[in-house]
């Protein structure tokens, strides 16, 4: 049975997990049942048992920014499907320049063998993502010498002239990445789902006579055919309109969002951090971080259909868990980015929160 795209939460914060918040981690589920993960902070495998997802169901992981609350969880992750032998098939990841030295580091320091095949994609880093004081601080990024014996070799991306990293497109999908300003390399990824073929109208192909079956085919892989009387069938006579695909945009931290306005227009749901409120700007700024109002207005721009927020600092408690008098909750957040947006176009992300994205009317 196909299943609905959704989107769950298994990480809202910022910076480190605590008792009631995962450090960011946000799963998209397709209507196959498989799951692409969106960042992969500490502890984002209990989190994944904890929901209803199957961590083995994973097979395409993105990690945004090399933050430790962006994928300290990812050798945890990738060993305990392991070990549980789960998974089949290959496990491809996307990440900036240094995410494949750092997994195979861990794996191989931990001499820890898969179950399963690896790959990993990098995104080439551009002048433009760094900060100024990145050359202070000289690091290796080039993961050298062997492979881990389960990886496969994988791409270098580059942007196009565009500025926009390419980084998949099969017959169902198209996923592309943009930079984004942090304390570090950070990416954007958009995922667009490409349109799918209109309904055979069944009954106009019965009262001419052509049966189910084979033709029914030909006429969807676009050829016109005979129908038994003579007559000349055009798969536009007998094909509905093509249903639209959705798009999906799943932020890492950001202070600065802009480039997303080449890939982002009329977005189903925009997934953008909001780690302070509107009044904590100048240091959200200094961070590299947004204000739900930075989210917000970003979201208007692109015509989004709901913009979710997401990576909290500590001090906004869930919604309903304010206990001491001083004690703020996201709600603060919320309001803020509705006050751009309007009411029923906000969502406040919080830990295990599904999302659907239903189809788009064709
Ligand atoms: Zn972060
Ligand atoms: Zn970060």
């Amino acid at each position: 049975m196909m299943s609905s795209m959704d989107l769950t939460f298994l990480g809202t914060a910022s910076a480190y997990p605590s008792p009631t918040r995962g450090v960011s981690c946000t799963a998209l589920k397709h209507e196959d049942g498989s799951i692409w993960l969106f960042d992969c902070g500490e502890g984002s495998q209990i989190q994944l048992m904890r929901s209803l997802l199957k961590a083995s169901k994973v097979n395409k992981i993105f990690i945004t920014h090399l933050h430790g609350d962006h994928m300290f969880g990812l050798p945890g992750l990738m060993c305990t499907v392991s070990q549980n032998n789960q998974k089949t098939g290959q496990l491809e990841l996307y990440g900036p320049h240094g995410l494949r030295r750092f997994i195979r580091c861990s794996l191989q320091l931990s001499r820890s063998e898969l179950t399963y095949n690896y790959v990993v994609h990098e995104l080439q880093v551009v002048e433009e993502q760094l900060p100024a004081e990145w050359n202070t601080w000289t690091v290796n990024h080039d993961a050298e010498g062997s492979l881990h014996p389960n990886e496969h070799p994988g791409q270098q991306i580059s942007p196009d002239e565009k500025g926009v990293w390419n980084l998949i497109e099969d017959d169902r999908f198209v996923v592309k990445a943009v930079w984004l300003k942090h304390r570090i390399p950070s990416f954007g990824f958009c995922v667009e789902e490409k349109p799918t073929q209109g309904k055979l109208n069944d009954a106009m192909l019965r009262s001419m006579g052509v049966p189910p079956g084979p033709l029914y085919g030909k006429i969807k892989s676009g050829e016109t055919i005979m129908s038994p009387t003579g007559e000349e069938v055009r798969p536009e006579d007998v094909l509905g309109p093509p249903r639209p695909g959705r798009k999906v945009i799943i932020m890492g931290d950001t202070a600065d969002s802009s480039q997303l306005m080449s890939v982002g227009l009329n977005a189903d749901v925009l997934v953008h951090e909001a780690t302070l409120e509107n009044e904590l700007l100048a240091q959200a700024l200094q961070n590299g971080h947004s204000t739900p109002e930075m989210a917000a207005v970003l979201g208007k721009s692109l015509n989004v259909g709901k913009l979710v927020l997401t990576h909290y600092s500590q001090r906004y408690k869930p919604l309903g868990a304010v206990t001491e008098k001083d004690d703020k909750s996201v709600s603060v957040l919320l309001e803020q980015a509705e006050a751009v947006l309007g009411k029923g176009k906000v969502i406040c992300a919080e830990d295990f929160l599904t999302i659907p994205i239903p189809p788009r009317k064709a």
